[in-house]
């Protein structure tokens, strides 16, 4: 059973039964106006009003709903009640009402006003934002477009991603109004099921993007149309890839040539040595000759970042350092001793 066929909807918005859409529009957004939680406190009386105006606009604005409340309550052949008997039988309807679970309000933001705004066309909405100032009134039968929200997030890719381009997944939460209440959290005075009362839905999706060759650090990538969705004929918004270039410790770039230091022992630059490198495409091996000096640099070609579309790569540039070790064991003493003696080098001769 119907509970709300107890009730005088026209009397709870305080109008007649031969209000059309428009008189019970504006009925409604006086009433709302006047109970509102944001404006009474968000006392239980005042959500419990608030809750029974919304039901009866929302009843009444339903053209077959309206229809058959009225054929049951009698309405299409008595025209309006005496105000007498009618405030005797919504005065009863309250009460009726009392043991209905009164919405939850107070957690951040007032999603009352949020909600509401939809409906009242904007009435509350001076409290919320303040730009839309000389937007021309709006016809009461017309929902107020809204568009819906940017949503911005970022991404990191390699420099050889940004080079030549690369594609990533990402994964992005919308907000979306609850598509069985509308955003309006209650359905006949009921909690809406499917939001469980918050007027909203999260919805995960997954994107498949592509980052374009050529990229730079701190790029924004618009995905027009993948924000939150916009309603009454309002644009969806878009979707912000700001796009991060992952910094390397050990690599430094010039175009397509990469850059990096590599480090040596005395008798690997004194004696020549095979040392492994390692580039952008995974470890190499590399030559260093004997009597390799600290600060030499070696090209290794071909070895830098690749350009896919006009089929080239950059040359890996290789600094060596010699670098000594941090102790020496008593062994490696001698022998250093060992060499000093034979050793033939006068290096400081020049100086004078
Ligand atoms: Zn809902």
């Amino acid at each position: 059973m119907k509970e709300y066929l107890n009730k005088d909807l026209y009397e709870i918005l305080g109008i007649t039964p031969e209000a059309d859409e428009g008189q019970i529009k504006s009925a409604y957004r006086k009433m709302a106006r006047k109970y509102h939680p944001d404006v009474n406190n968000n006392t239980a009386e005042s959500i419990q009003k608030f809750k029974e105006i919304t039901q009866a606009y929302e009843i009444l604005l339903d053209v077959s709903k309206r229809r058959e409340y009225d054929i049951l309550r009698g309405y299409t052949r008595r025209k309006a009640d005496s105000t007498e008997t009618a405030r005797t039988r919504a005065k009863k309807a309250y009460s009726n009402t009392e043991t209905t679970e009164p919405p939850k309000t107070g957690a951040g933001e007032s999603s009352f006003s949020k909600v509401f705004n939809t409906i009242l066309d904007g009435l509350f909405q001076h409290e919320q934002t303040v730009k839309q100032k000389s937007k021309p009134k709006q016809t009461a039968k017309k929902q107020k477009p809204e568009n819906g929200r940017n949503i911005n997030l970022s991404v990191s890719i390699k420099i050889s991603e940004a080079i030549n381009g690369t594609t990533r997944t990402v994964n992005v939460l919308h907000t979306e109004k609850c598509p069985k209440c509308e955003g309006r959290r209650f359905i006949n005075g009921a909690k809406c099921p499917m939001c469980k009362g918050s007027g909203e839905i999260s919805i995960h999706k997954r994107l498949n993007v592509k980052i374009p060759a050529g990229v730079k650090k701190g790029a924004r990538i618009r995905i027009a149309n993948e924000g939150d969705k916009g309603y009454y004929g309002g644009k969806n918004g878009d979707l912000f890839l700001t796009v991060d270039i992952e910094e390397d410790t050990l690599f430094k770039y010039d175009g397509l040539n990469v850059m990096c230091e590599i480090p040596v022992t005395p008798y690997e630059a004194a004696l020549g040595a095979n040392i492994d490198v390692p580039s952008v495409n995974g470890s190499i091996s590399m030559k260093i000759p004997p009597l390799t000096t600290s600060g030499q640099k070696f090209r290794i070609s071909g070895q830098g970042i690749k350009d896919e579309k006009k089929n080239t790569a950059g040359d890996q540039i290789v600094t060596v350092k010699i670098e000594m070790p941090k102790e020496l064991s008593a062994k490696e003493k001698e022998l250093y001793e060992e060499l000093k003696k034979y050793s033939t080098q006068k290096i400081r001769e020049n100086l004078k």
